[in-house]
């Protein structure tokens, strides 16, 4: 799959930034009028709101498209919304909207994905597919491939986040790394991070910013607001437009590759350590798994149940202490754990299922003898 940019004529980073919700024709004239001073490339402003839970502002409908028009004539900046139906998709085509951005509640439904391909088939609008709300790798190809499949060139992802059960720093954990497999397998696809719905709270969106700049995002998407606090939607995560600017204008562009000896020779020294230590771990995993698989043969023989809750608890518990003495985050020794534990599940279970294939061939052989 071949994607063609969004922004052709634009230095990467490309910022997004917009209110959560248009609320009233005054909030989002004052907050684009903001904007346009902080150099943004794409003004948001969300019309249809999906709402996790019913009750909640679901957004002013058809009418803020006239004031996303008004942005537009004024401004002069092009102006995004997201889209949930084929409706949502004829109506933003017949106000002009410039660029289509698909939620995290619509990529998880194969269904709406077909129906808004479909309903833009034939134009060449551009379109953002954000990542589902859980972290499917493959619902969000899917999605990119159902646009792509309908004559859909101008596509780019939005990186937001992904919910789960439980405390965290983020409102949606960013598990980079699926952003980062993403950028690998399509290198022409543009890749957004939406900074404000991975954080949640404004007082960590300078880092993730930072740390979207490090890992070569191509630009930012973030939630502005000239109220914040007074925000029908997602008040706690949004900023003012100077805020917005203070905040940009403070992030550190790194350069992705340098020609310095001293530099090359000091980083080649570390990848070779690296490569030597990524090898270790490889063999002490591989040993762990052989030991997991001798104590799948005993408990094959006592007729022992695979998962040993106690046991999982203890071992989670002096992983943590160790992780925490290592300078080692409890959210990555909580990934490591949940792999390394689902991996030991499934050796011994196979342990356990070959054993038994094999005395049932046995007998059958056996008994055919
Ligand atoms: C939004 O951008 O306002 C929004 C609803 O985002 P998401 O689909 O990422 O939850
Ligand atoms: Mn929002």
């Amino acid at each position: 799959m071949e994607f063609s940019p969004i922004f052709p004529d634009k230095k990467t980073p490309i910022l997004i930034a917009g209110p959560c919700s248009a609320e009233t024709e005054e909030q989002v004239l004052t907050t684009a009028r903001g904007l346009k001073n902080e150099g943004i490339d794409l003004f948001r402003a969300g019309i249809w709101k999906p709402r996790t839970r019913p009750g909640a502002f679901e957004g002013i409908g058809v009418q803020g498209l006239s004031w996303l028009r008004r942005v537009k004539e004024e401004t002069g900046l092009k102006v995004t919304t997201e889209v949930a139906n084929a409706q949502h998709v004829y109506e933003c085509l017949k106000y002009g909207v410039d660029v289509l951005w698909i939620g995290a509640r619509t990529t998880v439904n194969p269904f709406s994905v077909q129906e808004i391909a479909d309903a833009l088939s034939g134009t060449d609008i551009p379109v953002m597919v954000k990542n589902p709300v859980n972290p499917d790798y493959k619902l969000w190809v899917g999605a990119l491939e159902r646009l792509h499949k309908a004559g859909l060139k101008r596509v780019a992802a939005i990186h937001r986040g992904f919910s789960s059960y439980g405390d965290s720093k983020y409102r949606n954990v960013p598990r980079w790394q699926m952003a980062i497999d993403l950028m690998q397998e399509f290198p022409g696809l543009e890749v957004i991070c939406d900074i404000s719905h991975i954080c949640g709270r404004r007082d960590i969106l300078a880092e993730t910013a930072q740390k979207a700049y490090d890992l070569n995002f191509n630009g930012l998407m973030v939630e502005v607001h000239p109220t914040p606090d007074a925000a029908w939607s997602d008040a706690a995560q949004q900023i003012t437009p100077e805020r917005f600017g203070e905040m940009t204008r403070g992030l550190l562009r790194r350069a992705t590759t340098v020609n310095d000896p001293e530099y090359l020779a000091r980083i080649e020294n570390c990848r070779s350590e690296i490569d030597d230590l990524d090898e270790e771990i490889i063999a002490l995993v591989s040993r762990r798994m052989q030991l997991v698989r001798e104590i799948g043969v005993v408990k094959k023989e006592k007729n022992v149940a695979v998962l040993q809750p106690e046991r999982f608890r203890a071992l989670r518990e002096a992983l943590h202490r160790r992780g925490a003495k290592s300078e080692l985050s409890e959210e990555f020794i909580n990934l490591l754990l949940e792999a390394v534990h689902q991996e030991s599940i499934n050796q011994q279970e196979l342990v356990m299922n070959q054993v038994s294939v094999i005395s049932e061939q046995s007998t059958v052989s056996s008994y055919q003898g």
